[in-house]
């Protein structure tokens, strides 16, 4: 049996001592910060399963912030998670990456109330027209929540 908490690192946000598994991988307990050699070795990229880059969590918690996403760094991470999801006034929505008939890739915002769909053709496209209700969502993306992952 493999004990996966004998191993010790430094958390690279906060630098205390957590557990790691044998990948040095790990969720850090004080910061929430999750540790991987991935963000080590690219710490301006955003890997799974964190949302954001090492060095903006870094930077954040340096002004005692929150380690959340703006709607770039969702963007970002919905291309490398594929499923995405946020919360807006009590109401969940999934943002997926999609192809359609022709083969491209698209952006598809699911409404999981009404079961809205709507298509955006890129990232620009998402971030500058998807809408809730009236309200554009990078209008009010600081009053979302649950912003993750979905895989
Ligand atoms: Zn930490």
């Amino acid at each position: 049996m493999k004990n996966d908490k004998k191993y010790k690192k430094n958390c690279e946000v906060c630098n205390k001592t957590i557990d790691v598994d044998i990948y040095k991988q790990g969720k850090c307990p004080f910061c929430g910060w999750w540790n991987c050699f991935l963000n080590e070795e690219n710490p301006d990229i955003i890997a799974i399963p964190n949302l954001i880059s090492l060095n903006k969590a870094k930077h954040l918690f340096s002004e005692g912030k929150p380690f959340e996403p703006n709607l770039d760094e969702f963007i970002e991470a919905l291309h490398g998670y594929s499923e995405m999801q946020f919360a807006y006034n009590g109401i969940y929505y999934a943002v997926e990456l999609v192809y359609d008939e022709n083969k491209e890739l698209k952006i598809r915002l699911y409404n999981s109330h009404t079961k809205e769909k709507t298509f955006f053709k890129g990232d620009n496209d998402f971030k500058n027209n998807a809408k809730i209700g009236d309200e554009y969502i990078k209008d009010v993306w600081k009053q979302t929540t649950d912003r993750f992952w979905l895989q």
